[in-house]
């Protein structure tokens, strides 16, 4: 038996559910790359980046997934044999780091857990140990997708700073960025990035960096560039050169509308959207959980992110079945646990286009499931979200 035809519902942190106006605007022909409506296209674009980023800093847009980007972040600023801090907290810096090891970079990981949020003492700690300023980077996640948690960001530029050090600090927005506030001048973030897929809306493709003029001071001696990633050659005039070669256009307006949509509801009601959506989901995981079958990954309630909840199978509990029964017999296509919770769980994205019955539908097959295959879980999770939302959204 099965309940699944009908539109199936992705609740996978990325790529994300595209908006119908935004797979609308792609469908156009191609158009002049040299000159009219493409050239007003990218100013505008890259000046709503910059409000999105919270920056005065220039913006970039690159025809790239999020690891394009990452690579872009890190060549514009650094020299080959330069010493990168990665901080742990997940699997996404980590892997930031790795990618900066093959461009020759020194990486070391400030150790984590997977678990917590990064601890800035930590950072402040390693830094004022590192007296002749050999690290010349911090890399951190903002929102790691895998392990569900959230980096105080503001805090750890704080601790940049009081430690008295001049590591520029790197941060990846790409499960954050349009989905909870960033303020890459005020938290004194030299470097951030993101990608198209997530909170944004948009197919994946379109890679984003933004610079403050620390880094892009750096970036004046850094001798990691290359051709396609490098900013200087992108801020000439020539508007083919601002994305190294012929612009991925069909993506640019299917960003010019997500963008649209975003200011038109407010960043800032974007981002209690988010808040209170994914306020629902741990309400729901929070009942669940007496089953003592299932909890939350991240163990501090406060660190836990508004994008994504990382739910986690206690041993000899195999999350996979649930997965399966959601995707295949009710049309739900959850996450799958990553990195060291592979295989132990699941996870449920609460991010960008998403509204009430999307994730109240979401937690409702979850519970389905959970009852289906007889996994012991506390009853009334989904109620319990209901509750939430209707004291949180007044009639
Ligand atoms: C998805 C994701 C990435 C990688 O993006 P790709 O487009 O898959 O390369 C990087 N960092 C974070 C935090 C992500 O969620």
């Amino acid at each position: 038996m099965s309940v699944a035809a009908g539109r199936e519902f992705l609740a996978i942190p990325g790529p994300t559910i595209i908006p119908d106006v935004v797979l609308a605007a792609m469908h156009r022909p191609a158009v002049d790359i040299y000159a009219g409506p493409m050239v007003a296209l990218t100013d505008g674009l890259l000046a709503d980046l910059q409000k999105i980023f919270r920056t005065t800093g220039r913006t970039y847009i690159y025809a790239a997934n999020g690891h394009g980007a990452w690579e872009a972040a890190l060549t514009n600023v650094l020299s080959r044999g330069e010493k990168v801090l990665v901080l742990e907290s997940g699997r996404f810096a980590i892997a930031w780091g790795d990618g900066a090891k093959m461009l020759g970079a020194d990486v070391e990981v400030l150790p984590g857990d997977f678990r917590r949020a990064v601890r800035p003492e930590a950072l402040e700690a390693r830094l004022k140990a590192d007296a002749k300023g050999e690290i010349k980077a911090v890399l951190v996640a903002q929102i790691d997708t895998a392990s569900g948690v959230v980096n105080d960001i503001k805090a750890i530029g704080e601790a940049i700073r009081a430690a008295g050090h001049d590591a520029l600090l790197l941060v990846d927005t790409v499960a954050s960025l349009g989905c909870m506030p960033f303020e890459m001048d005020a938290w004194g973030v030299d470097v951030a990035m993101a990608g198209s897929q997530k909170g944004l809306m948009t197919p994946p493709g379109l890679g984003f960096t933004a610079a403050s003029p620390r880094a892009r001071e750096r970036h004046n001696k850094a001798n990691m560039r290359t051709h396609y990633w490098d900013w200087t050659f992108r801020e000439g005039e020539v508007h083919y050169h601002k994305y190294c070669g012929t612009p991925p256009e069909q993506l640019l307006f299917a960003l010019r509308a997500a963008f649209d949509l975003i200011f038109a509801e407010g960043l800032d009601n974007v981002f209690k959207r988010h808040r209170m959506l994914a306020e629902a989901t741990r309400r729901a995981v929070v009942i669940w959980a007496e089953g003592q079958a299932l909890g939350f990954n991240i163990a501090e309630p406060e660190e836990r992110c508004d994008t994504v909840t990382a739910v986690v199978a206690r041993d000899g509990v195999n999350a996979q079945p649930l997965v399966d029964y959601c995707a295949n017999q009710c049309g739900v296509v959850l996450g799958r646990a990553l990195g060291k919770l592979e295989g132990k769980g699941f996870r449920i994205a609460h991010m960008g286009h998403v509204n009430a019955p999307m994730v109240l539908g979401t937690l409702s097959v979850v519970e389905m499931g959970l009852s289906a295959l007889g996994i012991p879980h506390g009853k009334g999770g989904s109620a319990a979200a209901i509750d939430y939302l209707a004291k949180t959204v007044p009639a």
